[in-house]
């Protein structure tokens, strides 16, 4: 299965190659990106190019992040594909997407992503969320329910708390295994995240939230009280109407932003 051939090309495990292969998924995903001159289009692992020969079609340039150099090579001089792309080989996780803006103009991001890599990927993005419009990405399924989660919930964590600060979260399509070759042994989905030009719950430095929710929920089985024991006091806790005898996940991230936002406040 790891090593099954599609297109000529043998997939590599190691590098999360499962290739979108059902035309209905594609379209649906293509029409949900919208793509678009106004924008910089930015495809992470394009692979063999099912999501990137239709986009590129509807538009001037798209801009490409792709790990595996054979893969690079196969775009490069692919008949259609070649005048149309500008190609990055590297690592998404490394990749400085800031680079990529021009004047006046956001980015729309969007992949069928490495699942290996997804979560740290993810908040990589996050990074650059000011500059980026659009997001859209195939998952695994697991991962788009924690991204969309509501507090007391079982998938509600710190990386619900880290995307829905930054954007709103809007899943879009589920995918069965059948869809890919070679197929995965998880279900997936497409997720929309549209970083806020304004953001509900501004937080005054966004490093202290970062490490406030990674301490919180360092141990998901104990109250807040005893996860943040070393940044916050239990006046803090009642100043700020909390209660800290709740769990991390039943946490709303306006109230992870108030939390982060008097630390801020103690440390000036
Ligand atoms: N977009 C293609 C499709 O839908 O059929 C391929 C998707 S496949 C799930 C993931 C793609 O990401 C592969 O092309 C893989 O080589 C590439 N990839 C894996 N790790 C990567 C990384 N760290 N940075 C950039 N691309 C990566």
């Amino acid at each position: 299965m790891s090593n099954k051939v599609h297109l000529g090309h043998t997939a590599r495990k190691r590098f999360g190659q499962n290739f979108l292969t059902d035309q209905g998924v594609i379209s649906s995903i293509v029409g949900a990106i919208a793509p678009d001159n106004n924008h910089v289009m930015v495809e992470i692992g394009p692979g063999l190019g099912a999501l990137t020969e239709p986009v590129a079609d509807m538009i001037d340039n798209l801009t490409v992040v792709e790990l595996d150099r054979d893969l690079v090579k196969r775009l490069q001089y692919h008949p259609i594909l070649k005048d149309k792309l500008t190609i990055h080989q590297g690592d998404a996780l490394q990749f400085d997407f800031g680079q990529l803006q021009q004047p006046g103009k956001k980015m729309k991001v969007f992949g069928n992503l490495p699942y290996n890599i997804s979560t740290p990927l993810m908040f990589h993005l996050f990074e650059f969320a000011e500059q980026i419009e659009t997001m859209h990405f195939m998952l695994q399924k697991e991962v788009v329910l924690r991204l969309s989660a509501s507090p007391g919930t079982k998938a509600y964590g710190r990386l619900t708390v880290m995307a829905q600060y930054y954007c709103q979260v809007v899943p879009v399509l589920e995918v069965p295994p059948t869809s890919f070759t070679p197929a995965p042994k998880v279900d997936s989905a497409v997720i929309r995240l549209l970083p806020y030009e304004v953001k509900p719950w501004p937080c005054k430095n966004v490093d202290v939230l970062r490490h406030l929710v990674t301490t919180a929920f360092n141990m998901r089985r104990k109250t807040l009280r005893n996860n943040l024991k070393t940044l916050l006091s239990d006046d803090d806790f009642t100043t700020l109407e909390i209660d800290s005898s709740l769990r991390p996940e039943q946490i709303s991230v306006p109230q992870y932003v108030a939390m982060a936002n008097m630390l801020c406040d103690k440390k000036d």
